[in-house]
């Protein structure tokens, strides 16, 4: 069975993972010409005309850089991430670009480049959301150093290294037995505005186990464990998820809400969804999202709107 075809999820670069040990990696990555700095601000990549924006070293040697990360190569040429600090507040990265930086900061749900730009973006935003809320050890509350090219933090007190966290999160099309989709509206989004569901996977949980569980927990429907299909993962690091994209198939149809994490949730035919999304009263989640084709999937075709 083949798994979706997701944006996020076509790298077209290598980790490179053996040179993350190399004493003064980044310094001489920095130093050569040809190595490509990637520009982040917060949780926003740098881009030029819908592009990502990829610097000689020395056409950013001038910025305050909070981190910088390896990212991997690609034909021989090597990627560094340049982590600037994190704006005071939206107005500010809006209005005051960065000194000799003539470009736009663009988020993860609206960038639209190559599969090289995604891939290293998507790794790099990913890295620094984890590097912003990671500044001390849990262990023993020291400032950690900053070591292995971007890829542990080090505990100068206790010695212990700390290493990037990602947590897994399920997304899950349920259909009923007339294959109605089942779709949900969070308390907090706009009317209209539909998803799938979703839910963290829990500490000794296994995924058709958080599968089943957050489906009986947000709408009381019970699933059938063994209709569970995988369908493909994405990185979504808003702070550092990773998306498990699932279909199952319910054995009941009779919801009933957690209301304050479901404020809505309907079974939809494809007709009542091809109509109300081109009258505009259903809102689909965004084009990149692993949401959005899990729907198209069940669909059988992209939607428009
Ligand atoms: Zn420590």
């Amino acid at each position: 069975m083949p798994v979706l075809d997701l944006p996020f999820a076509r790298a077209a670069h290598d980790r490179a993972a053996h040179r993350r040990a190399e004493p003064g990696l980044v310094d001489d990555l920095r130093k050569e010409r040809g190595t490509r700095v990637l520009v982040l601000r917060g949780s926003r990549v740098a881009t030029v005309g819908q592009r990502v924006a990829l610097f000689a070293p020395d056409d950013v040697a001038h910025l305050a850089v909070r981190t910088h990360l390896f990212l991997g190569e690609a034909d021989g040429v090597a990627y560094l991430a340049a982590v600037l600090p994190e704006p005071a507040s939206q107005p500010d990265l809006d209005s005051e670009a960065e000194p000799d930086l003539d470009v736009d900061w663009t988020g993860m749900r609206t960038l639209d480049v190559p599969d090289l730009e995604q891939g290293l973006a998507v790794e790099a935003i990913a890295l620094a959301q984890w590097h912003a809320v990671h500044t001390h050890c849990p262990r023993c509350g020291t400032e950690t150093e900053v070591t292995q090219a971007g890829w542990v933090r080090h505990c100068p007190a206790d010695g212990s290294n700390h290493f990037p966290r990602t947590d897994p999160a399920v997304i899950m099309a349920i259909t009923d037995p007339d294959d109605r989709l089942l779709l949900a509206r969070g308390p907090q989004w706009d009317l209209g505005r539909r998803s799938v569901l979703a839910g963290f996977v829990e500490p000794g949980e296994g995924l058709e186990q958080a599968v089943v569980r957050e489906t009986a927990e947000e709408v009381g429907i019970a699933v059938d464990p063994g209709s569970i299909e995988y369908r493909g993962s994405q990185s979504w690091p808003f702070p550092a998820s990773l998306m498990l994209g699932f279909r199952a198939r319910a054995t009941t149809t009779r919801l009933v809400r957690q209301e304050d994490e479901i404020a809505e949730a309907d079974w939809f035919t494809r007709e009542e969804v091809a109509t109300a999304v081109a009258d505009g009263h259903l809102g689909l989640p965004g084009r990149a999202s692993i949401a959005r084709s899990l729907i198209e999937e069940w669909f059988g075709g992209s939607l428009e709107g």
